[in-house]
């Protein structure tokens, strides 16, 4: 069911509404949830509106973890018409089991955002994202057709393959991880096809990325706007926001699920703009509802208005992971510190890895940086002293730095590694 607001308090409204009805159906679904509450000390009728959010307890990657295979499940199991998984890193994977309507709500998600994107009815999208366990591919897909778009499947990989659909089938949209589009965007380039292929738009999930890469990628691919997409297999998959054309933020689908960011060490918000940890709290979910899961993605509230209008809140793009700090002498960093400061030197391609070792109980720390390809104004000791004395200001550690040529890091046609710890 697609809901029409016009304004803020009508969201509100909704928001209030629905988040009562989702902690009534979780306690009345859910043992692990009703048990979670009676521990808490909270009842379903404790809740009147969002404001009486930090009444309730959070949930963890930890209760997916115990709860496997069917975490958080509030509906009985006839009702669920499929599940999804996602990679886990260490362990089990996640499963999550989705009920038609939520199948519905997720294809409804998905089309906004490509709506949101300028993509619908007579657009052609070539979606180079996996299919089968995972979220991505049956999202894009879905939102694709429910946007009345063209959807090309051609999954991940196979560049060939890519390259012949972009010049036969003229797509003017890509769906891909950064890595991918990366890869792609140099393809082109090196092989001289940009006059022969029409991409416009890059819609782009699953992965941070640096604003040298996504000017690197807008440039190389000759693409007029590349959209970052948010989303995780917890919450239905990709699809739950995306930037709009004026690219200020995430605007993201409140009216689906409600975030809060809160300081992952206290627990408590943070103040309006400062980064901490999205928590979301899902506001239609029937299989297997979220109440305040804590994703452990950084980002931080965008306040004010949008100059599209939009009356759906923003989020910054996704700043890292809580999990993805780096412990170097005793300093936290996290990779999205490092992207910023690299994004802001000239002479440098987008390409970076972080090498972690220890030697007589010390810590190093070595980054190799790309040379810029065509550019040979540079001077390598210059552009080292820089980054290493920049990183020295900024994020308080010594690094070692070592420029090495264009295209010899490692590319990756799915997520790029970029951290090398080899302290243990
Ligand atoms: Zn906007």
């Amino acid at each position: 069911m697609s809901f029409n607001f016009t304004n803020k308090e009508q969201l509100k409204e909704f928001q209030d509404k629905k988040l009562k009805e989702t902690v009534n159906h979780v306690y009345n679904g859910s043992d692990f949830y009703k048990s979670r509450f009676k521990n808490f000390g909270v009842a379903p009728d404790d809740i009147k509106g969002i404001e009486d959010l930090s009444k309730l307890p959070f949930t963890t990657a930890d209760d997916l973890k115990e709860q496997y295979p069917f975490p958080l499940l509030s509906v009985l199991l006839s009702d669920v018409v499929r599940i999804h998984s996602s990679s886990g890193t260490t362990g089990k994977r996640k499963i999550f089991a989705y009920t038609r309507q939520d199948i519905e709500d997720w294809k409804e998600m998905f089309a906004r955002c490509y709506r949101m994107a300028g993509v619908g009815k007579g657009s052609r999208v070539q979606i180079m994202v996996g299919y089968g366990l995972w979220t991505a591919g049956v999202g894009f897909q879905a939102g694709c057709e429910g946007a009345g778009a063209l959807a090309i499947p051609t999954g991940p990989g196979n560049l060939d393959m890519q390259r012949q659909f972009l010049i036969d089938l003229q797509p003017d949209v890509i769906c891909c991880t950064s890595s991918m589009a990366l890869l792609l965007a140099e393809e082109i380039n090196r092989m001289g096809l940009r006059d022969k292929i029409n991409i416009q738009t890059v819609i782009q999930g699953s992965e941070r990325c640096s604003d040298a890469m996504r000017l690197n990628i807008i440039a190389q691919i000759g693409a007029k706007h590349l959209h970052d997409i948010t989303g995780l297999t917890e919450l239905y998959g990709p699809g739950a926001g995306i930037d709009c054309e004026y690219h200020t933020g995430i605007h993201y689908w409140s009216d689906y699920y409600i975030l809060e960011i809160i300081n992952p060490e206290t627990g408590l918000h943070v103040k309006e703009g400062e980064i901490g940890e999205m928590v979301v709290t899902t506001l239609r979910k029937q299989a297997a509802p979220l109440i305040r899961y804590r994703t452990r993605d950084l980002t931080r509230l965008v306040s004010g208005e949008c100059p599209c209008g939009s009356i759906y809140p923003r989020h910054d793009r996704i700043l890292g992971r809580s999990d993805d700090m780096i412990k170097y002498r005793g300093v936290n960093i996290y990779p999205g510190q490092i992207d910023e400061i690299l994004s802001q030197i000239q002479g440098i391609s987008s390409e970076y890895a972080i090498y972690l070792d220890r030697q007589d109980a010390k810590d190093f720390m070595k980054i190799k940086v790309e040379r810029n390809g065509d550019d040979l104004s540079y001077n390598d000791k210059n552009i080292s002293n820089n980054i290493k004395s920049i990183i020295k200001h900024k994020v308080f550690v010594s690094a070692d730095i070592e420029i090495v040529d264009y295209g010899s890091l490692n590319r990756s046609e799915r997520k790029t590694k970029r951290i090398f710890d080899m302290r243990d």
